[in-house]
């Protein structure tokens, strides 16, 4: 039996989500662009799914752009702000924690010309809003913090941080990769205090290739393509409509349960087990969700106890599936010293996993101490 462990890397389609995706393609395959029947259905279906993830993240469907995945969302904001008021306000403030799609963004309008201001976390591994505030300046157009980090599974206080700049740079965009919170963390990012917000469907059992950006009314934003007039023109192509009814559909089956909830016993278990084994730490730092836990086995690489797991058919991460084997740049922001960022571990949990998941992964990394450890020191 497989026992799924990365679901911060992708999750399970839903078998109604598969459903509406092959349904949508059998029966509503129109361009929702084109005026006669067959785009009306392609449309109403699309807008359909607009109210489901507006009303998900607290906003009017007017206000949700389609991309391709949170990469784009993440792209689109960074690049589209920056573009509409980086002239005049040429600085970008940021986590130094934030996904390689909006840290390679800053790196590359960095090479444009852009100031960048990355702020780290305290020696207790916290965001404050003081940080924040110290690192902006008269000329920031844009902050980006996101809001659940996707290695360790700290739960940044990005409510907190944006009240406070509204309050008191009212003028400075604030924008937020939700992709590890929508769905699963109770709060919606305060939504009410962020301009931008990047969501992914396939983080949700939704399908590969679809996300949405929220962008607030009033908020300026000029496109990154070129194209059509579809979305406003600020995300020209023809939409994604398959795609797009499935998200809709995560969105709801999502709904009907509490991750958080669910991943909690598993965590507490995990979290138990490990404290009673050698030559393990876990990784945390303060507020964490309980559906990421991040720890290192000391004396073994992340790879090779990967691989391990994987002969025993459990499928868990070592960092980032984005950073694909580098030593983690978050870990070390963090404050992890080398050794056990290169033997880290992410467990990531979705409802579907179980405390019976836990314990045959307990057992199987203490099989893999024996084992690994043993042939090293050979
Ligand atoms: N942001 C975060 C925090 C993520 O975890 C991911 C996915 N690894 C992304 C952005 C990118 O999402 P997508 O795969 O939809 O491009």
């Amino acid at each position: 039996m497989e026992i799924y462990l990365d679901n911060a890397a992708t999750t399970r389609p839903d078998p109604a989500v598969i459903r509406a995706v092959s349904g949508c393609m059998e029966q509503t395959w129109g361009n929702p662009s084109s005026l006669h029947g067959k785009g009306l259905d392609a449309e109403l279906l699309v807008n359909v799914q607009r109210k489901t993830i507006a009303d998900a993240l607290g906003c009017t469907a007017e206000e949700i752009l389609f991309t391709s995945g949170a990469t784009e969302s993440n792209n689109l904001a960074l690049r589209g702000v920056a573009s509409a008021y980086g002239k005049h306000k040429p600085h970008i403030v940021a986590s130094a924690v934030e996904h390689a799609s909006v840290d390679s963004t800053l790196d590359a309008l960095e090479a444009q010309g852009f100031r960048v201001t990355k702020v780290f976390p305290d020696a207790n591994g916290q965001f404050t809003a003081g940080a924040f505030l110290d690192a902006v300046t008269e000329d920031t157009c844009l902050v980006s913090m996101m809001a659940v980090e996707n290695e360790t599974g700290h739960l940044l206080p990005v409510s907190a941080v944006f009240r406070v700049l509204r309050r008191r740079y009212p003028h400075i965009i604030r924008h937020c990769d939700f992709v590890q919170g929508f769905m699963k963390t109770a709060d919606t990012v305060g939504l009410l205090t962020a301009d931008l917000v990047s969501v992914s469907a396939h983080k949700i059992h939704g399908p590969k290739g679809v996300g949405a950006l929220y962008v607030r009314k009033g908020v300026r934003l000029h496109p990154v393509l070129t194209g059509g007039r579809q979305q406003k023109g600020l995300r020209p192509g023809t939409e994604a409509v398959p795609l797009i009814a499935g998200f809709g559909e995560a969105v709801r089956q999502m709904q009907t349960y509490d991750v958080w909830k669910q991943a909690e016993r598993c965590y507490d278990a995990l979290e138990k087990r490990l404290a009673e084994m050698e030559g393990i730490t876990v990784n945390r730092f303060m507020s964490g969700v309980p559906y990421i836990l991040n720890f290192s086995v000391e004396g073994i690489r992340s790879e090779t106890m990967l691989h391990f797991l994987e002969s025993k058919s459990i499928y868990v991460s070592s960092g980032s599936a984005c950073s694909k084997g580098a030593r983690s740049r978050v870990l070390t922001a963090y404050g992890v010293p080398d050794d056990r960022a290169d033997s880290a571990l992410r467990v990531s949990f979705s409802a579907e996993n179980t405390v019976e998941d836990v314990h045959a992964l307990a057992d199987a990394i203490a099989a893999g101490q024996q084992q690994l450890i043993h042939k090293n020191t050979k």
